[in-house]
């Protein structure tokens, strides 16, 4: 099952891969999260996505191109995948084409979780990540047991830099700009899904398991 999350920023996307993963055993391909470790690491790529991711704006699409084709050629893709946060342009929907068609796969279905914007920035801000695990949380609608400790591993959380006010602005701006068109673009290949974000995560997740089944 090859399978594209879309949404806006904040909308669930990883939360809703992370329980897609363990029902479907397949590998969850975050580019966010790649370029998180590229930065974590002190890598060349992580040098020039840095300020990018900072500041809310789009990393170029012939670098973010460039390391989902090589993730996607990765044996563990061969049973199929979980893309979330890619594609964000048309162009890089015209390039996850090409690299498919090169591989032999195509997309089962594009699946958006619709989340109404005035929702978003309340999304972001109270979202907290575990330092150890990646398990995502929320400081209102999905706490931890414990204050700052991760229920499934202990972990200390920590809040993205990006997650504030202002760079939300520049991140929906760019959702709406170059993301958006992606729907049409997905509607006319017949793959496209909306699932009604704005309900409880467990209902998301079964509205979007009923889909795949
Ligand atoms: P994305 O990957 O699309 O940016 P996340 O999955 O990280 O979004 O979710 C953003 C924030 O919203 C997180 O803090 C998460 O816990 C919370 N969240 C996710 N799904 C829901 C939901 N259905 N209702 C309320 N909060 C949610
Ligand atoms: P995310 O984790 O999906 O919210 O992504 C975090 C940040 O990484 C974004 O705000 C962008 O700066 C960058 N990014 C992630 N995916 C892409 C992409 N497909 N194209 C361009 N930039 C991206």
């Amino acid at each position: 099952m090859q399978l594209l999350l879309m949404g806006p920023p904040g909308a669930g996307k990883g939360t809703q891969a992370a329980e897609l993963v363990k029902k479907f055993n397949i590998p969850h391909i975050s580019t966010g999260d790649m370029f998180r470790a590229a930065v974590k690491e002190g890598t060349e790529l992580g040098k020039k996505a840095k300020a990018v991711m900072d500041a809310g704006g789009l990393v170029p699409d012939e670098i973010t191109i460039g390391i989902v084709k090589e993730r996607l050629a990765k044996n563990d893709c061969k049973k199929g995948f979980i893309l979330d946060g890619f594609p964000r342009t048309v162009e890089q929907a015209d390039a996850l084409k090409k690299i498919l068609d090169g591989l032999g796969m195509n997309l089962t279905r594009v699946l958006n979780i619709h989340v109404p914007s005035e929702d978003l920035v309340e999304r972001a801000t109270g979202r907290r990540i575990c330092k150890n695990c990646g398990a995502t949380y929320h400081i209102k609608f999905n706490p931890t047991n414990k204050d700052g400790v991760c229920d499934n591993c202990g972990g200390e959380l920590y809040q993205r830099k990006d997650d504030n006010e202002s760079t939300m602005k520049n991140r929906l701006s760019n959702y709406e700009q170059s993301t958006k068109p992606l729907i049409d673009y997905y509607k006319n290949a017949n793959l496209y899904t909306e699932i009604d974000g704005r309900q409880p995560i467990e209902k998301v997740t079964n509205d979007l398991v009923n889909v795949l089944s």
